[in-house]
């Protein structure tokens, strides 16, 4: 082979038989394959813009909270609100594939555009926030995601870009751009972006106001150039086009110390209107009264609650609740460990009070139900590593005095960090 000896390294014609051929770094292309590579680009292209949005059953809002009471406990308010805003989401969806539904007649009123309802869920962490967001993720069959908004950062810093949401997304739809467009994001900690103090800042606020900025595209609905692996964007990676109009943002956080704007702005409305108690006001669970200016006097930008129309809260957990979300829950810790001792042939029985203990536990050291697992692991840690071991078709008593053991080895604080 001569050094100027040339072919097509597609199809392998060489230079007399290929027409033009134009060369790369280390391969050349005859004008022929590069027609047949333009065919099966716009093949491909075509074929991924046709492929059908994927339709699902709209559930009934009552349906939606039916569904979510299996799973999630108490939280009642903002399980009706969650359940008709996401009815309402998918409604809106369902409008925009079809147009009016069949067999309704039309309506002057039709092309009224339907806004999204972007929601935001504001409640001490550990009491049900991704729980909720991840069950009903899980009930449409759409793909999900959890972001966390305090690794966020406006472009050009360090931390990630805010297209990364769309990234993780993208993910998980198994870059199934048309399935990853109907998806569900949680963004959690979205408190942790709020700018400093309420007055705008003339400097630049690198981790809150700008990542608010950033977000507020996204959350929107705009076609968004996302690198399919996340991280920062560079010139010559290959970017993923995704269009946010009919992604769903739910937001998360824990707004601590925000129950005192709620307050004084409960205060000032009293004082102006002059109100005498006709409802007074239940001190004890000030989030019930929250409004959307509460979160901008917390440092949310307007825009950005602008776009979070749905506002909802979750209740601290009580003991009676953490002692439910123990063992009723569709999915609960304790149906989950009886689940793995069967999976061994072994019976496992868990008398009441370890039940309370696990609980009072919980309470004491401030655990919240994230608690309750480290709790139960370190409970179970020992039984679990001799139960391979254990007679097939035999029986485990958890009684009080083995949890109280197996609990005085552990340090508790350090489940405190943990969890
Ligand atoms: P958040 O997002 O509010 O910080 P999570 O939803 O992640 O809290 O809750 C942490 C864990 O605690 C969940 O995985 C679940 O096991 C349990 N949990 C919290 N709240 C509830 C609830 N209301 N009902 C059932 N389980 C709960």
């Amino acid at each position: 082979m001569t050094k100027n000896y040339k072919k097509c390294s597609f199809c392998g014609r060489d230079s007399k038989d290929a027409g033009l051929l134009i060369s790369g770094v280390s391969a050349h292309i005859c004008e022929n394959c590069v027609d047949q590579a333009k065919q099966v680009i716009e093949h491909e292209t075509a074929s991924r813009e046709s492929k059908k949005i994927p339709s699902f059953k709209l559930l009934k809002p009552f349906e939606i909270k039916n569904h979510l009471d299996q799973y999630v406990i108490g939280q009642d308010d903002a399980k009706k609100v969650l359940s008709v805003a996401v009815y309402n989401h998918y409604k809106r969806i369902n409008k925009l594939k079809s147009g009016t539904p069949k067999g309704e007649t039309s309506h002057p009123d039709d092309d009224v555009e339907i806004e999204k309802s972007n929601i935001v869920m504001v409640g001490e962490t550990g009491t049900g926030k991704t729980l909720l967001a991840r069950t009903i993720a899980k009930m449409l069959k759409v793909p999900f995601c959890i972001a966390d908004a305090t690794v966020l950062t406006e472009a050009g810093y360090v931390g990630e870009d805010v297209e990364s949401i769309l990234s993780r997304l993208l993910q998980v739809a198994d870059y199934d751009v048309a399935s990853a467009e109907m998806g569900i994001v949680f963004i959690d900690e979205v408190d942790k972006i709020a700018r400093k103090s309420d007055n705008p800042s003339i400097t630049r606020d690198v981790s809150g106001e700008g990542v608010q900025q950033a977000l507020l595209k996204i959350l929107e609905g705009a076609i968004v150039n996302v690198p399919p692996q996340g991280g920062r964007k560079h010139p010559e990676q290959k970017m993923i086009n995704i269009n946010t109009n009919n992604i769903l943002f739910i937001c998360g956080g824990a707004f601590d110390g925000i129950d005192k704007k709620i307050s004084s702005r409960l205060m000032a409305n009293a004082i102006g209107y002059g109100v005498k108690d006709k409802n007074p006001v239940d001190r004890d669970n000030l989030l019930q009264y929250i409004a959307p200016q509460d979160l901008k006097s917390y440092g949310l930008i307007p825009e950005l609650v602008g776009r979070l129309p749905v506002l909802t809260y979750l209740n601290p957990l009580e003991r009676d609740t953490l002692r439910q979300i123990l063992t009723e829950p569709k999915n609960s810790l304790i149906k989950q460990y009886k689940h793995l001792f069967r999976m061994d042939g072994v019976e496992l029985v868990i008398e009441n009070n370890v039940l309370d203990y696990i609980v009072d536990k919980a309470v004491e050291f401030k655990l919240g139900a994230r608690g309750l697992r480290s709790i139960c692991e370190a409970i179970m840690l020992d039984i679990m590593f001799d139960l391979p071991s254990h007679k097939q078709g035999s029986k485990f008593v958890l009684t009080l005095k083995y949890a109280r053991k197996q609990l005085s080895k552990t340090n508790l604080e350090r489940l405190k960090v943990a969890s």
